[in-house]
């Protein structure tokens, strides 16, 4: 497949940031959404461009109160999710791999 990254895509966020890929296993802060972006190209997950669903790392985030691993499950088995900003807005850097 060929990289057009010429324009400028949208992404919309999730909510929750304990979301990975399912096919590669990185954190997902958001996914793109051609509905809303208006192009032709896939849903994908994001940052990593994969057409994949996500699966959530954390079983017991909640909108509310966040990861509840410690309180409910006695230990946290998941890594912590790098911060928004850092991963969402990558994309245009040099347009290459990721
Ligand atoms: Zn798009
Ligand atoms: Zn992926
Ligand atoms: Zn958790």
């Amino acid at each position: 497949m060929s990289a057009t990254y010429t324009r400028t895509h949208v992404y919309l966020p999730f909510a929750d940031p304990y979301l990975t890929c399912e096919l590669c296993h990185r954190w997902v802060t958001g996914w793109h959404n051609p509905d809303k972006c208006g192009c032709d190209e896939p849903v994908t997950n994001q940052p990593c461009s994969c057409r994949a669903g996500v699966t959530s790392a954390c079983p017991s985030w909640s909108p509310v109160d966040g990861c509840q691993c410690a309180q409910q499950l006695g230990a946290v088995g998941h890594g912590v999710p790098p911060a928004r900003t850092e991963l969402l807005y990558r994309k245009t850097a040099t347009g290459g791999s990721a």
